[in-house]
């Protein structure tokens, strides 16, 4: 496969959802404007709950324990469900073709090694080291979220700071404060000199999404035999997995990219497959990732769990009472 038909594959999906998430982020500023006095109304869009993860879990973790669902930010539960069921399916399929986040990042990554001309590499125990604090920070916050008290988190989706935190982190960065800039400055150059380190070392939702990964009944698949142990595929992996000494790829670090397979010059060598037995087509991958994402959000808005249930004045009276 051509390097344009790899780049049109996962640069166009990645770039759809980064700009679709770049207009909700300039919707929610239109709805601040016009809640402060200084522009025309716009519906809030809902799916700017993903900007308020630890919040988003809180309201998850309450609806497993209590089947209480939240109505202040329902989007939240229903973008973690999305998140935690592309991520099984299809090996952190959220953070390699959904993620805006990990999106830009991945693009500092990919700038880097082209001006490397190579896969930058921390040396491997290190980066062991580094990886395993992600999974332990993870492992640590959703801990911690989950055993906050069933009282507190009711009470929490309550006070009129939890509704309009995501306005409050938006307006943070989009005044870009100093520590923003510079926190944002060092994971771009990290991410040019030794590949997305927001992603493999840093966020802690990935370290889930790749846990629960782990256990993906889709795979990229090795068979030995038509394998020409090129190395191509272990070369071009920006997650750092060793393909051409795998049967499986199970690792965790995985996100179902399909670099490796679209790389290998031997037909049939590598090959996305269900339960490693049946073979997909590469491009149906990412049709599958986004099929599962749509459809949930289809049936989250066709019963009712998406939409707030709080009202446009209720979003301003809370914004103008909080100097937001
Ligand atoms: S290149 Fe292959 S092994 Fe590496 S992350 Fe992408 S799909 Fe997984
Ligand atoms: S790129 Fe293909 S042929 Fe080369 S080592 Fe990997 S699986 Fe084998």
């Amino acid at each position: 496969m051509t390097t344009a038909k790899k780049l049109n594959l996962r640069f166009v999906v990645r770039t759809g959802f980064l700009f679709y998430f770049i207009y909700l982020c300039a919707k929610l500023w239109m709805f601040y404007l016009w809640a402060v006095g200084e522009g025309a109304y716009v519906d809030r869009p809902e799916a700017v709950a993903g900007l308020i993860p630890v919040g988003a879990y809180m309201s998850f973790f309450l609806w497993l324990k209590t089947g209480f669902f939240d109505v202040v930010a329902p989007a939240g539960i229903i973008i973690i469900v999305g998140a935690l069921a592309t991520s099984f399916l299809f090996k952190r399929g959220f953070c390699g073709w959904i993620c805006p986040v990990g999106a830009v990042w991945h693009g500092f990554g990919w700038l880097g090694r082209r001006l490397q001309g190579r896969t930058p590499r921390l040396p491997r125990g290190l980066d062991l080291v580094l990886r395993g604090v992600r999974y332990l920070i993870a492992a640590a916050v959703l801990t911690w979220i989950a055993m906050v008290p069933v009282a507190e988190a009711i009470s929490f989706q309550q006070i009129p700071y939890y509704a309009v935190s995501d306005i409050k982190i938006l307006s943070l960065l989009v005044r870009l404060g100093p520590i923003y800039l510079a926190v944002a400055g060092l994971i771009a150059v990290s991410s040019m000199l030794l590949g997305n380190t927001w992603c493999r070392y840093l966020c802690p939702l990935g370290g889930l999404y790749g846990a629960i990964g782990a256990a993906s009944p889709c795979t990229v698949v090795r068979d030995a035999e038509k394998c020409i142990d090129c190395g191509k595929c272990t070369e071009i992996c920006h997650a750092g997995v060793k393909v051409d000494t795998l049967v499986s790829v199970h690792a965790p670090e995985c996100d179902g990219c399909q670099d490796c397979v679209i790389e290998c010059p031997a037909p049939g060598a590598l090959e996305p497959r269900i339960f490693g037995r049946w073979a997909m087509p590469v491009w149906l991958w990412p049709v599958l990732v986004v099929g599962v994402w749509i459809a949930i959000y289809a049936a989250a808005e066709l019963t009712g769990h998406w939409d707030t249930a709080v009202p446009p004045e209720l979003f301003k009276a809370y914004i103008l009472n909080l100097g937001i």
